[in-house]
């Protein structure tokens, strides 16, 4: 087994976009400018969106967080959407979702600039990646498939699982991995809450992709002998040892798949990490112009 190290792979890829920028900026070029929406007090939002700011700090983008309560109208947060849309230094910016009940995600995610939509979630977006045209990919399917990349792991020919049918992981994850390139090529099949036979179908992944959001779902009876791990999930469990009073747990039982797999990603310290750099190279794309003018 090997692990896929998100830790040290997000770290190579930061000082390369780091290097990039001080090139860029050093030769006349403007700062990348990033800025984020966080509605509300959830937890595991905010440190999300801390995380996300502490990077662009570390490789040399200017961040804006704009924070709001959780009872802000839909109108109003359409207005904040505006605002961000038509302020010419910022390159790109991002909601953190999920947005509180009465607010609608759709609505929101169509109210943001495609040309500003460094994760990859509007709809403009969406459909260009599925034609394979040039697009912000959404960040974490993005961030997988870099590190798929980075790994040399063969894709072409093979069997790919996706666990989850969401809109920011499972559909886009899909989509990549059946697409006429490296990494892709796969056979996919894609799974969600109403398939049958989920054991089976997964026992025969060569790439199995798990983005249920149910901790430590995925045990050695989901996985073939050999086959390539990739654990999206992330969700906090009580863990009174911890001086937080929870701990981060995988979709994957890490521990009882491990010995199983080729290729696994750890939760802390996978997925995750790879999902930031993703956002971050979206957003210098962004502030080159590199896929929209
Ligand atoms: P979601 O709730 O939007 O979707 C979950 C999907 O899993 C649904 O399509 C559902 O049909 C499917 N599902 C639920 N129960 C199932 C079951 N028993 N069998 C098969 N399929 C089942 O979730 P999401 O936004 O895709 O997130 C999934 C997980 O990934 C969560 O833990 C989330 O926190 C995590 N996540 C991590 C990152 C990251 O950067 N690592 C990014 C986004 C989401």
């Amino acid at each position: 087994m090997q692990l896929l190290d998100g830790k040290a792979i997000s770290a190579e890829i930061k000082s390369e976009i780091k290097q990039d920028v001080a090139e860029w900026v050093k030769s006349g070029g403007k700062k990348p400018h990033l800025a984020a929406i966080l509605v509300g007090a959830d937890g595991a939002s905010q440190t999300y969106v801390a995380s996300k700011i502490r990077s662009c700090e570390e490789i040399g983008f200017t961040s804006t967080l704009l924070k709001f309560d959780a009872d802000i109208t839909e109108d109003e947060l359409l207005e904040a959407v505006n605002s961000l849309n038509n302020d010419e230094d910022v390159d790109g910016f991002i909601v953190q979702l999920p947005l509180p009940k009465h607010i609608s995600e759709n609505r929101i995610m169509e109210a943001v600039d495609y040309r500003k939509d460094v994760d990859g979630f509007h709809p403009i977006n969406v459909g260009r990646m599925c034609k394979g045209l040039p697009a912000y990919l959404s960040a974490t399917p993005f961030g997988i498939i870099e590190m798929l990349k980075r790994a040399s792991i063969e894709t072409a020919g093979k069997h790919c699982v996706v666990i989850g049918r969401s809109q920011i992981v499972g559909l886009p994850m899909s989509i990549l991995m059946q697409r006429n390139e490296y990494p892709g090529n796969c056979t996919v099949t894609i799974t969600h809450s109403r398939t049958k036979n989920l054991q089976e179908i997964c026992k025969s992944a060569d790439i199995l992709i798990v983005a249920l959001g149910r901790p430590e779902f995925v045990t050695p009876d989901y996985v073939k002998e050999g086959a390539v791990v990739i654990d999206v999930g992330i969700t906090r469990v009580e863990d009174s040892s911890k001086k937080s009073g929870f701990a981060i747990k995988g979709d994957v039982n890490f521990a009882q798949v491990a010995p199983v797999s080729s290729y696994i990603t750890p939760v802390p310290g996978g997925v995750g990490l790879m999902t930031i750099c993703g956002l971050l190279t979206n957003t210098l794309k962004a502030t080159k112009k590199e896929i929209y003018a």
